[in-house]
């Protein structure tokens, strides 16, 4: 299991970011993704399994939360005062509809602070695998022409996306400071023995479990 420095520094929050063999909780509460927007509030700790959710959010205790990837990105945020915790799936579907910029806005509009917000974001398929074509391409270009950077051209019909890279802009753009971000380098579709990858599996890809709780 993979942990990011920054929140293991916070006290009496757990988290981890799947690897493959590795199991997250017993009683974590998923989502069936849908490679959108929309986020599921956990109050009574009874949620799960629910479809048409890409963002899983609580403040309760002993509630752990978590979102499934296979070269998508994941993203574990918490807000250490409020003890607000999120987890959230941004494929590149969920990166071009802002999913990280409109769970963030959540996470404040129910009371954590941004300057507050520590964020960390797993293994997923890095820019130097994520090849897709003119139109993907034109997409993110459409939708963030301020940052020509995400996004290379390599060849006639093929290009390169960075996928985290936008993630952190969005996070970057909400307020959140860049020393409260931690970015676990791994490449999902470079470690066969480590990660699951969808697009170097297909439909035998497994999905890895990143999850966090407040004890
Ligand atoms: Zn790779």
């Amino acid at each position: 299991m993979i942990t990011s420095k920054l929140l293991s520094a916070v006290a009496g929050l757990e988290h981890g970011f799947g690897e493959r063999g590795n199991l997250p909780p017993q009683n974590v509460i998923t989502l069936r993704q849908v490679h959108g927007t929309q986020i599921l509030m956990v109050e009574t700790g009874e949620e799960s399994g629910e479809t048409g959710f890409d963002s899983v959010m609580t403040r309760r205790k002993n509630t752990p939360i978590g979102i499934k990837t296979a070269d998508c990105q994941s993203l574990l945020a918490v807000d250490p005062e409020t003890q607000i915790i999120a987890a959230i799936h941004a494929g590149w579907k969920g990166t071009v509809q802002r999913a990280t910029e409109v769970s963030l806005q959540k996470m404040i509009d129910v009371g954590a602070k941004a300057e507050r917000v520590l964020v960390a974001l797993g293994p997923s398929m890095l820019k130097s695998c994520y090849e897709v074509e003119g139109d993907v391409a034109s997409q993110f270009q459409k939708e963030f022409p301020e940052w020509p950077e995400i996004i290379e051209q390599k060849s006639e019909k093929k290009w390169l996306l960075d996928v985290a890279l936008t993630n952190k802009k969005q996070l970057l753009k909400m307020g959140i400071h860049p020393q409260n971000i931690d970015h676990l380098e791994y490449c999902t579709h470079c470690y066969p023995d480590r990660f699951d990858s969808f697009r170097r599996d297909g439909d035998k890809s497994g999905r890895m479990v990143s999850w966090m709780k407040i004890l």
